[in-house]
């Protein structure tokens, strides 16, 4: 069993029911219950579209293997509406990407861990340091509070919603 962190974001429709409906998708394998930071609007980066996003961050233990997990979280995906010929730079009904799973260093062809942009992502460290305010990458000693310095800054706002 080990203990995951997923990133979740949506810039297509109402943000806020497109997480909240990821996340009781993630129910049906999660094991026990999944905690879950607050939902923050963040400004698009390295976008096609320009609408602004919802995101959070859930943490929850699975005895799915990497690869599995990683597969479950795509049919989340593509039941929440994102097109198999999805673009990595377009908008999406919800995104969902595995940060870590365990203490798992891990580089193949379509799954890195712990993921390979999540600590240069203030919508990923804001989020994340609001949940699990001691965690540190596996094999990197900095602190969320170090990372979140040195991010580049990107627009990001609570929303007064609270999980
Ligand atoms: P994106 O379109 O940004 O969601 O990227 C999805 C692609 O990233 C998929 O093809 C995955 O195989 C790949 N990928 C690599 N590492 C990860 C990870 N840690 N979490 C989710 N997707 C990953």
């Amino acid at each position: 069993m080990k203990l995951v962190y997923v990133a979740m974001g949506s810039n297509i429709g109402d943000g806020r029911k497109c997480l909240l409906s990821g996340i009781k998708m993630l129910e049906t394998f999660a094991l026990g219950e999944i905690r879950y930071s607050s939902f923050w609007n963040t400004e698009p980066v390295e976008m096609i579209d320009q609408s602004w996003f919802t995101n959070a961050v859930v943490e929850f233990y699975t005895d799915l293997s990497p690869i599995d997990l990683l597969k479950s979280l795509q049919m989340i995906e593509n039941n929440s509406g994102r097109p198999s010929n999805h673009l990595r730079n377009a908008s999406r009904t919800l995104d969902l990407d595995i940060i870590s799973y365990g203490n798992y260093v891990l580089e193949t062809d379509f799954l890195e861990l712990p993921h390979p942009r999540a600590r240069q992502r203030l919508f990923v460290l804001i989020p994340l340091q609001e949940l699990a305010p001691e965690f540190q990458f596996p094999g990197d000693d900095r602190s969320l509070s170090d990372l979140i310095q040195v991010a580049p800054s990107i627009k990001i706002e609570r929303l007064d919603y609270l999980s």
